[in-house]
């Protein structure tokens, strides 16, 4: 009999994690809390506007590994190369930019909208005869050992109570994010050492417009980053020229901008060339008091499963601070190693997914650790490349 395998989390990671058990002939359900992204009217998550995120190899390579032939292709084709990071400092008082490139053979990250890969991979989904898309439902109970669940139909808004019903599954898969529901009921069922960490930093997002001219304002290709150690602005660029950059600083620092209101002065100081180049000093004001300051959580656990019946991937295994852009790829990445081992044990799923725990666990424990020590690569090591490469080749 055909196996049912239910998703929870339509983000990138169950969307794809739906995906792959969809091509291997599942019956799939992906239930969502919130309502179809696809729907003008939908709020993103946590997000005023939609994020822009660096797509790396290791998410590439698990796209293409779906089994859908123009899938990647799909994604690739909203993607904008970026060849190495433009770090923008004040040398002697005058504002320098300086290119460093990524690799010494042309190899890029690329830059991309998070909800124009993630419409992509829902309209895959859609186009699939044996998944069914259910949003504005919410995960509010699982017995894993019995193989039930409860969701509550969220009717008209994501607070808003619904009503409560079961469905019985074979395998459920988490996705379902940072603060996964699945892995707070996987909890009860397994002993699951679990750490959280918010990390002294907050992000706040703000848009920069094509210039005048409807051309980019700096040059597209590069993440651009203001390292200025205990904050740092960032700046990844769209397909219609313009940019969606991040500002991230301490709480307390957020808290004297907001008391001070000296939002566009501390941009003078210390982001050469974002005001008023980037963006005019009212509107970085603006999106200042109204795009949200938002923390930064990372998150350790193991394992990942119970015996043959519940699985948890993505930033519901591991979220992680964004400063080495492998947050989601690593979840995508999560999705590919789930399935190779669920491909080498067809007729044991309970060693496939105690595989995929003893596999995982450790490199996407690495990557939260890479991620927390590359704040410092990235605010503060990047002015001065020179003397870490001399340091580098002495300890060689
Ligand atoms: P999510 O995207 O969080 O999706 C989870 C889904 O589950 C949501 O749609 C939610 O509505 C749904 N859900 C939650 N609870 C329930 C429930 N009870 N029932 C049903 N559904 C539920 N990563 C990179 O790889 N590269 C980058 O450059 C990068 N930059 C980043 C920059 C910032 C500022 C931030 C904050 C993150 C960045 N990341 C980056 C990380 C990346 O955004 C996440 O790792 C990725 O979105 C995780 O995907 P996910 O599908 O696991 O979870």
């Amino acid at each position: 009999m055909t196996q049912k395998v239910v998703v929870v989390g339509a983000g990138p990671v169950g969307s794809l994690a739906a995906l792959y058990a969809a091509v291997r002939g599942f019956e799939v359900e992906v239930y969502e809390l919130r309502s179809d992204l696809r729907d003008p009217n939908t709020t993103p998550l946590n997000f005023s506007k939609s994020i822009n995120l660096a797509l790396s190899e290791r998410g590439i390579h698990s796209l293409r590994k779906t089994g859908l032939s123009d899938l990647a292709d799909a994604v690739l084709a909203g993607t904008i190369p970026m060849h190495g990071r433009m770090i923008h400092t004040r040398k002697n008082g005058d504002y320098v930019r300086q290119p460093q490139l990524y690799d010494a053979r042309g190899r890029s990250l690329l830059a991309m909208d998070r909800t124009g890969l993630n419409k992509t991979l829902l309209d895959h989904l859609e186009a699939m005869p044996n998944v069914k898309l259910i949003f504005n439902h919410k995960l509010v109970g699982v017995d894993f050992r019995k193989k039930i669940a409860w969701f509550e139909h969220r009717t008209k808004s994501i607070e808003e109570q619904g009503d409560e019903f079961e469905i019985e599954f074979d395998l459920m898969i988490g996705a379902d994010g940072a603060h996964s529901a699945v892995r707070y009921h996987l909890m009860k069922f397994v002993p699951m050492s679990f750490q959280q960490e918010y990390i002294d930093k907050l992000w706040c997002q703000f848009h920069v417009p094509p210039a005048p001219n409807g051309d980019f304002r700096i040059p597209p290709n590069y993440l651009h980053i203001w390292p200025q150690d205990e904050s740092m602005f960032i700046a990844l660029p769209n397909l219609d020229k313009t940019f969606t950059s991040t500002l991230f600083l301490t709480r307390s620092g957020f808290e004297e901008l907001d008391a001070s209101g000296k939002v566009v002065e501390y941009f003078e100081q210390k982001f050469p060339g974002v005001v008023p180049d980037l963006v005019p000093e009212d509107e970085l004001r603006k999106q200042y008091t109204s795009n949200q300051h938002l923390p930064l959580i990372s998150i350790k656990c193991t394992p990942y499963h119970y015996g043959d019946s519940g699985v948890i991937l993505g930033d519901a295994a591991h979220a992680m601070v964004p400063f080495y852009g492998q947050g989601m790829n690593a979840g995508l990445e999560d999705v590919r190693v789930l399935f190779d081992f669920i491909d080498q044990y067809p007729n044991d799923r309970s060693t496939a997914l105690t595989k995929y725990t003893e596999e995982r666990t450790p490199d996407a424990q690495t990557i939260n650790d890479l991620a927390l020590g590359n704040y410092r690569e990235m605010a503060s090591d990047v002015k001065k490349p020179l003397y870490l490469l001399r340091k580098w080749i002495e300890e060689q």
